[in-house]
């Protein structure tokens, strides 16, 4: 049998998750999934600077936001912790000793380097193939240093020992690490130990081929859960981000991607971020959500809104009609708020344009009268009202439809509109349309 395959993720907390980061742990979480071993999350927090509580707290709400579980870790456990490097000390002392026994350290100005074998390193990658690094030169290839003169670590060594203390089968992480992994297997080789495999995945740019920085549109997880994303959609897109399942297919669930995910199947190309794309997977989950799941998503922005809707489920109607409307979670308080206030505002170029012509104010008296002797109110029924309304005043229906629309929820556009007349009553429909009728007489 094959020893369980184990995988980490080991973030440093620089105070947000970078969506190669992000990406990242998705690749690992899907390969250990697939081949059911153990994904591990590793905290990389040598640098004490930078390194604090809440910057620690975005990557896990990151993860978990995304779904991304970890088997072993901060706030989880598991039998290779502490999962800090910080509190790790104990065991870099120990490898730090291993290594200056064996004569592969010299102390230098009070930092200790470890004297590179000079050999020619091969890196046989999952992704990127063999390679050769010749570190047989001094000049181009200085001796790494391992430890600061103030005793703290550097990220090479740690990285290293925790990897071989974790037991750790496979190392995937961005193409940005290819270049530290000769050094890192001179490590490995001389702690005695048998390196990892290694997948170096492929480097995210912009779309104009430019590195993605903190700063681009779309790098931090936490924008998207701010703008109202679904967690699988953005899995989806972060999946594709470097792999593809190879059939053209874009649309995937989280099951498909675990079923179908594997190193193999990672490209070497770089991938190219795509705010647009992500957006048009978003709009594709959002509609294929359980309605109770949509309303569960949209809740918090709602609540932040200030919209009255008494019990979470009498949003539900609303919801129904406008989700396929909306591309974000974020955009639902404009499209819902006139359903839950009767002190909803006319968009005044919405209105001008509406109440342009002298006779909608007299089309929309007939047509309040006509809505007002409905027998019973229905989408169906409404629209049979306004349609007859317009023959009888020798209109035609789509001329009643903006002056209606704008005077029940004072904007030009939005859901269906005889949907959303069901929805509002009979009592309110007339009673909006017969305070328009009355607001824009007077303007
Ligand atoms: N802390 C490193 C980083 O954030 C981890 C690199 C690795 O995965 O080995 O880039």
């Amino acid at each position: 049998m094959n020893p369980e395959i184990r995988v980490r993720f080991a973030p440093s907390p620089t105070g947000y998750l970078h969506v190669g980061g992000a990406r990242t742990a998705l690749f690992n979480w899907l390969y250990a999934r697939h081949h059911g071993g153990k994904f591990v999350l590793r905290i990389e927090d040598t640098d004490k600077a930078r390194n604090t509580q809440e910057a620690v707290q975005v990557i896990l709400d990151g993860l978990r936001w995304l779904g991304l579980d970890w088997d072993e870790g901060p706030e989880v456990g598991g039998a290779h912790g502490p999962y800090f490097q910080s509190q790790r000390e104990d065991i870099y002392e120990t490898y730090f000793q291993k290594l200056l026994a064996s004569g592969h350290l010299y102390e230098d100005g009070g930092a200790w380097r470890f004297r590179s074998l000079r050999e020619i390193v091969v890196v046989d990658d999952i992704v990127c193939g063999r390679i050769e690094f010749d570190l047989s030169n001094p000049e181009t290839h200085p001796d790494m240093t391992i430890r600061r003169p103030d005793g703290s670590w550097i990220f090479h060594f740690v990285n290293v020992v925790d990897d071989i203390e974790m037991g750790i089968t496979h190392v995937i992480r961005g193409e940005d690490h290819l270049s530290n992994t000769p050094k890192h297997l001179e490590l490995f080789k001389a702690l005695g130990c048998q390196p990892p495999s290694y997948a170096h995945i492929p480097l995210i740019l912009n779309k104009d081929g430019s590195k993605m920085s903190k700063r681009d549109a779309g790098a931090s997880i936490t924008g998207y859960i701010e703008a109202g994303y679904t967690p699988g959609a953005l899995r989806n897109y972060l999946s594709l981000l470097g792999w593809s399942p190879k059939d053209n297919r874009e649309l995937l669930e989280l099951e498909e991607t675990v079923n179908l995910f594997d190193l193999s199947k990672v490209n070497r190309k770089n991938a190219h971020f795509d705010l647009d794309k992500c957006l048009w997977l978003n709009t594709q989950h959002l509609t294929k959500l359980p309605l109770e799941r949509f309303r569960e998503m949209c809740l918090p922005f709602i609540k932040k809104a200030g919209i009255a809707f008494g019990q979470p489920e009498a949003l539900d109607p609303v919801l129904a009609i406008v989700r396929e409307k909306v591309k974000l979670c974020s955009e639902i308080p404009a499209w819902i708020s006139y359903f839950f206030t009767e002190d909803y505002t006319f968009d005044p170029e919405a209105a001008r344009k509406a109440f342009a012509s002298p006779v909608v104010l007299e089309r929309l008296t007939a047509l309040v009268a006509a809505f007002d002797s409905v027998p019973e109110w229905s989408a169906a029924s409404a629209e049979a009202a306004l349609k007859h309304t317009a023959a009888e005043l020798g209109a035609k229906p789509n001329e009643l439809l903006l002056p209606t629309r704008v005077s029940v929820s004072g904007r030009p556009s939005g859901p269906n509109l005889f949907p959303m007349l069901e929805i509002l009553g009979q009592k309110r429909t007339v009673a909006r349309l017969r305070n328009a009728i009355t607001t824009h007489a007077q303007a």
